[in-house]
């Protein structure tokens, strides 16, 4: 493209390239025209002009209005109607767009071109003097909120106060002397609150409307929705200049938006709404509850026939779910804006699935349409709707899932409670971009108003958030903090439930259960499966979560924490006294104790994760995080051990660490008390062995954590093989079993030749080792860290995604190492980096043998790792 500022539809498409340039809105708008819809004619003024409008302090470019003059010039001559012309006046609307749609976050202006006198020459040209005094006050107020900055809330007064003169509701009710007097008052409106008259020169409009449009990428809504969506700040935003069409001529016309499948579920259908005798924001703007698109059928069958044709080749031209917009005008049926339509976790697997099957994209295309990262909605627990459950209202399903809080009723309470740590449920009568805040942190939204397209709906849906929208039985009072349904009245902090899959509001708590995995969405995971070549293991340490994590497509264990089991009930006194024994004899009678209850552990788990591979990593944290801290605890246990209350305590002391996380722990430990590490090795290994006997294939190995020199990997590989071979030999059963260690310090990672001649495995404990690289505490971190991002010090939290250029240059590197001395050496991660998509498509890249994640995140890594091998095969 040549370095110039504008740019007629027919003049692009829509690219790679293009969208930065032109913004998604203007892009897809030249595809449209390129490939035959009906779009009015107009022309995009680029992203350029509005970063050197910005930059200049809100000063136009030199030269864009002379080149707007100019495309303008063949509008006119397509239409046969002029701008700014008092006898044939053209009209045009003025569209914000970026190269992601930013729903409702910038602005737009319609009808530009129209003035007192105008308007009256637009009355005869349409042939509907009621329509063009609705287009004008239409203008006025849009362009005296967006423009010259009079609050919107102004306008709407003096609107409601002529329709309660004349006693309507709606405003097509309004008659065309009602319009003029809303004309009228809505100019008073712009005087009174700017000194200004509301400007009478098209040209004047344009221009300023253009600016405006320019300058709302900087308002609040639009910062909040780029921040929340972590899209790029610096990419401005496009202009587009349109003619006007108008849906709001009278019965024969109406507006609305469509998607080509359903959004919620994912259903083919043609899924929509419009608004008969309306104009633009009318359908999402949630003023009049929408009509569902077959309606149209009987009321103007040829508009919906041209409907059905363009659902049909957006399909097959875009090949994906597209959300778009429509108005009629006198029956003829016009285009203004597609997009690839925002949708649910589920909604994007079954349409992936499907057009999979309709061989409208390939397997591969399928399987990198769905975002990882997004699967995480369909892993929380759903509300069960076998329990009881006292329904109080029932709205439209718009966002699935299912979200239970306290009852909010303005965004800013619900960011001051959830930042307060409170779950809460947003509750309007209906939303508006201002509110996309609040939308952020609620674990649901509930709408009075507003149908299943409507700002609250498709916001939430982005979000995976559910919602619940149009509840018309609710009556909301945002001003008392309450809403009432029937003889209930909810007051903010009470208790209430969403179930975004059936559009149910209920009273109080709710039963939660397990997610499933089923229908299109196994489907996908097993083609993931397919693709992908790196492993998916969990982390769990009891039988209820590896069995969750195998129900998830799990293939092992990736750690397996042994410290959490020393907690439990009465094991902890046995562990206390362990601790504080006097020596190694007093130790080893305390170890007795947990053997048996060890054992048990690994029993359990072991038989849940049969045939697949469990690692079992070695006491890890230091010992005094087992014992008591309170003074009144410290006297109990004194009692119960019968030592005095003074030793007891001098004895904590001593144990006390300033930095505890590089004390003494992980195998430090067994260094010292090789005992502990003993009785795991044997009740590991016992379990194993009385499993395998009665035919269980059961496969351990047996973790060492922190090693940071090869001699500490073999003092206690040493023990540990010894006694497990003694077990082995003398139960008689064939067990095959490895021992291997963690990389979690530097040292390990840069000697890891010297440590791969000891180890069978390793495994990168990616959270120790960021923390350890980095040189930040991750009990700390949380104090800077966000503080890190936000100024652009670091791209990420290394905790959160991997660090490739510093963590994983170590990670690269021992893996290089370690293989070269064993060539079958096996390698997985088991930090937190194992569930985060970026960090699974680092270690595909890296060669590593699995990863490791929480149950919950195991699919998430599954379809992270078949992106990653299939975006290889590729060569991205
Ligand atoms: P958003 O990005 O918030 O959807 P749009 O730029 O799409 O904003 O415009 C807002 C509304 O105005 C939409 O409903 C759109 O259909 C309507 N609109 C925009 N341009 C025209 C036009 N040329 N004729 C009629 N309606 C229009
Ligand atoms: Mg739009
Ligand atoms: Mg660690």
């Amino acid at each position: 493209m040549t370095a110039k500022y504008v740019y007629l539809f027919e003049e692009s498409r829509a690219t790679e390239e293009s969208l930065y340039i032109l913004g998604n809105k203007g892009a897809q708008l030249a595809e449209m025209t390129a490939i035959g819809l009906p779009v009015p004619p107009g022309f995009t003024i680029t992203t350029a002009a509005c970063l050197e409008y910005l930059e200049k302090g809100n000063k136009l470019p030199e030269g864009v209005m002379d080149e707007v003059k100019e495309k303008l010039a063949v509008v006119e001559e397509k239409l046969d109607k002029k701008f700014g012309d008092n006898e044939n006046p053209l009209l045009f609307s003025v569209r914000s767009g970026s190269y992601v749609s930013m729903p409702g976050m910038m602005d737009t202006v319609l009808n530009l071109g129209l003035n007192d006198v105008s308007v009256e020459a637009f009355a005869k040209q349409t042939g509907s003097e009621r329509g063009a005094w609705d287009s004008y006050r239409r203008l006025v107020n849009m362009f005296g909120d967006v423009v010259m900055g009079v609050d919107h809330a102004k306008f709407e007064e003096q609107l409601d106060e002529v329709k309660k003169a004349r006693g309507v509701k709606l405003d097509t009710e309004l008659g065309i002397d009602d319009l003029k007097e809303v004309v009228k008052r809505y100019k008073k409106v712009v005087k009174d609150n700017t000194s200004e008259e509301f400007p009478q020169d098209p040209w004047i409009q344009l221009q300023k409307g253009i600016e405006a449009v320019f300058a709302s990428w900087n308002i609040k809504r639009a910062v909040d929705y780029r921040r929340i969506n972590k899209l790029k700040e610096d990419a401005g935003t496009a202009v587009n200049c349109q003619a006007m069409v108008f849906g709001n001529m009278g019965d024969d016309c109406g507006t609305g938006v469509g998607f080509t499948r359903n959004p919620a579920t994912g259903d083919k259908e043609h899924y929509g709404e419009w608004l008969i005798n309306a104009q633009g924001e009318d359908v999402v703007a949630g003023i009049r509850t929408p009509q569902p698109l077959d309606t149209m059928k009987d009321v103007l069958p040829q508009a919906y026939e041209e409907l059905l044709k363009v659902y049909d080749i957006l399909e097959k031209h875009y090949k994906d779910m597209q959300d778009f917009e429509f108005t009629i005008e006198r029956g003829t049926f016009f285009m203004l804006q597609t997009r690839t339509g925002k949708r649910t976790a589920a909604a994007a697997i079954k349409i992936a699935v499907d057009m999979e099957e309709e061989a409208l994209i390939t397997r591969e295309e399928a399987i990198l349409r769905v975002k990882p990262e997004q699967l995480d909605q369909l892993l929380h627990k759903q509300i069960d709707v076998e329990a009881n459950l006292e329904v109080i209202a029932k709205g439209l399903p718009a966002s699935p899932g299912a979200a239970m809080g306290k009852a909010v009723f303005s965004a800013d309470d619900a960011e001051m409670k959830a930042n307060e740590g409170e779950k809460v449920i947003l509750v309007r009568t209906e939303t508006s971009p201002e509110d996309i805040h609040g939308m952020a942190v609620a674990e649901g939204i509930l709408t009075a108003r507003g149908g299943m397209t409507s700002h609250a709906a498709v916001v939430a849906r982005g979000m995976g958030k559910c919602c619940v929208a149009g509840c018309e039985s609710i009556s909301v009072s945002e001003k008392e903090g309450k809403f009432t349904v029937g003889d209930h009245v909810i007051s903010e902090g009470d208790l209430i439930a969403l179930n975004g899959n059936t559009g149910e509001v209920i009273l109080g708590e709710v039963e939660l259960i397990e997610p499933q995995m089923t229908g299109e969405f196994s489907t996908l995971m097993e083609w993931a499966d397919e693709a992908r070549t790196l492993g998916v293991r969990t982390n769990a340490d009891t039988p209820h979560d590896s069995k969750v994590a195998r129900d998830f497509g799990a293939e092992g264990i990736g750690l397996c924490r042994t410290e959490h089991m020393f907690f439990e009930g009465d094991r902890i006194k046995a562990v206390r006294e362990m601790i504080l024994s006097k020596d190694e004899a007093g130790r080893r009678r305390a170890l007795e104790k947990l053997l048996p209850m060890q054992k048990g552990d690994f029993k359990g788990i072991f038989e849940v994760m049969k045939g697949l591979p469990v690692t079992i990593r070695l006491l890890d944290p230091p010992l005094h995080e087992f014992l008591p801290h309170e003074e009144k605890d410290i006297e109990e246990l004194a009692s119960e051990m019968n030592v005095p209350v003074d030793e007891l305590k001098s004895k904590i002391k001593s144990l006390h660490e300033i930095n505890p996380m590089l004390g003494h722990r992980g195998c430090r430990l067994a260094i010292t008390y090789p005992e502990i590490a003993e009785m795991q090795a044997q009740a590991i290994i016992e379990a194993a062995c009385e499993l395998a006997k009665g035919g269980v294939d059961v496969i351990p190995e047996i973790m060492i954590p922190l090693v940071c020199h090869v001699n500490e990997l073999k003092a206690i590989k040493d023990k540990v093989v010894a006694i497990a071979d003694d077990i082995i030999m003398a139960s008689g059963v064939e067990l095959t079993y490895k021992v291997g260690t963690m990389i979690e310090v530097p040292r390990a990672a840069l000697t890891a030749d010297e440590i791969a001649a000891e180890a069978e495995f390793f495994s990168f404990g990616t959270n120790d080792l960021t923390q350890m690289t980095f040189g930040f505490s991750r009990d700390d971190s949380g104090k800077f860290l966000p503080e890190y991002v936000e100024k652009k010090v670091l791209p990420a939290e290394p905790f959160q995604t991997i660090d490739v250029s510093g963590v994983g240059l170590l990670v690269e590197m021992a893996v290089e190492k370690g293989r070269k001395v064993r060539s079958d050496l096996k390698v997985g991660i088991c930090g937190e980096h194992g569930g985060d998509p970026a960090s699974v498509e680092f270690c595909h890249k890296t060669g590593l043998n699995y990863v490791s994640c929480s149950p919950y995140r195991v699919p998430i890594a599954r379809l992270a790792a078949a992106q990653a091998s299939i975006k290889e095969k590729k060569g991205k």
